[in-house]
C-alpha cells in the first residue's frame, strides 16, 4: 500500500499547487514516521521520498541505527526536551520545533562545544489551543528577533500543527496566520527572504489548504502509513 499512497500524495500536493498557481517541485513531502517501522520507512525510501520527521528521541535513534545505510534527511518534529539536545542533534538536519528560549540555548551550547550548526524552524502555536506546543503567535517575531543571539542556528523558516478538526476550512485561518507571520518577518527586516524561507504546514487530511496558504513542507503520516496505534495526543500533549 504505500507505494500506491505515496503516489496519491504526490498527485494531491501537484494538483493543489497547480491550482494554487505555485510549482509543485516548490512543495516537499514529508514523511512523518512516528510509531511507522524501520521497514515501513525503508519501503517508502524506494519509492525516492527521503524527508523523514520524528517526534520522540528515543523512537528516531532506534530507527537511525536501523536505517543507517540510506541517505535519508531527517527532522525533529516534535516536543524537544532540552535535556536531550545532545542525542538529537546525532540525528538531525533540522528542528522544526524550535519554541522557546531554553531550547535555543541548550542547542546553542551543544553547537558550539563541536563547532556546529543546524537548521532550526520557529514553531507557532497557530490554533490557540493549550495542548500543542508552539509560541504564541504574537510572540514569534520577537522570538524571530532574538535568535540572532544564537550564531549556530540557522533559521528556515516557520512550522505549525494548526488546529485539530476534520474540516481543513477550518484550519485555514491556522496556516494564514504562519504565512501572515512569515511575510511580516520578513517584511520588518526581522528575517531575511531566506531565513522565512520555509512554511511547514500542512498533514494527511489538509494539506491541499496547507499548500494554498503557502506551504513549501507537507508533513503527512496517517496518509501514507495507515492509522497510528497511538493517538496523537501521546506526542503533542504537555505532559507526554
Ligand atoms: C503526526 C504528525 C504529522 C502527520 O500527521 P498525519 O495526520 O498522520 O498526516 C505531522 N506533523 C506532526 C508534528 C505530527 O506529529
Amino acid at each position: 500500500m504505500i507505494p500506491v499512497n505515496i503516489n496519491r500524495i504526490r498527485e494531491r500536493i501537484q494538483r493543489a499547487a497547480t491550482k494554487a498557481g505555485r510549482r509543485p517541485e516548490d512543495v516537499k513531502l514529508l514523511l512523518a514516521t512516528k510509531t511507522v517501522t524501520a521497514e515501513g520507512i525503508r519501503e517508502a525510501a524506494k519509492y525516492g521520498e527521503l524527508l523523514m520527521g520524528e517526534n520522540k528521541v528515543q523512537e528516531l535513534k532506534q530507527k537511525h541505527e536501523a536505517l543507517h545505510d540510506l541517505p535519508l534527511n531527517k527532522h525533529f518534529i516534535g516536543h524537544l526536551q532540552s535535556n536531550k539536545v545532545k542525542d538529537v542533534l546525532q540525528y538531525v538536519s533540522c528542528i522544526e520545533s524550535l519554541d522557546r528560549h531554553s531550547l535555543a540555548i541548550a542547542l546553542q551550547k551543544k553547537l558550539s562545544q563541536s563547532d556546529s550548526h543546524i537548521d532550526v524552524m520557529i514553531q507557532v502555536n497557530t490554533s490557540f489551543e493549550a495542548s500543542k506546543f508552539g509560541l504564541k503567535p504574537d510572540d514569534a517575531l520577537t522570538f524571530a528577533a532574538s535568535l540572532k543571539n544564537y550564531d549556530r542556528l540557522r533559521i528556515k523558516g516557520f512550522m505549525t500543527i494548526g488546529l485539530f478538526d476534520a474540516d481543513p476550512e477550518k484550519v485555514r485561518p491556522s496556516f494564514a496566520l504562519l504565512r501572515q507571520i512569515k511575510e511580516e518577518a520578513i517584511a520588518h527586516k526581522i528575517l531575511s527572504p531566506e531565513e522565512a524561507f520555509h512554511l511547514s504546514m500542512g498533514m494527511s487530511n489538509d494539506l491541499e489548504t496547507a499548500i494554498e496558504e503557502g506551504a513549501t513542507i507537507v508533513r503527512v503520516g496517517t496518509a501514507i502509513f495507515g492509522k497510528r496505534a497511538l493517538p496523537d495526543s501521546y506526542y503533542w500533549n504537555e505532559k507526554a
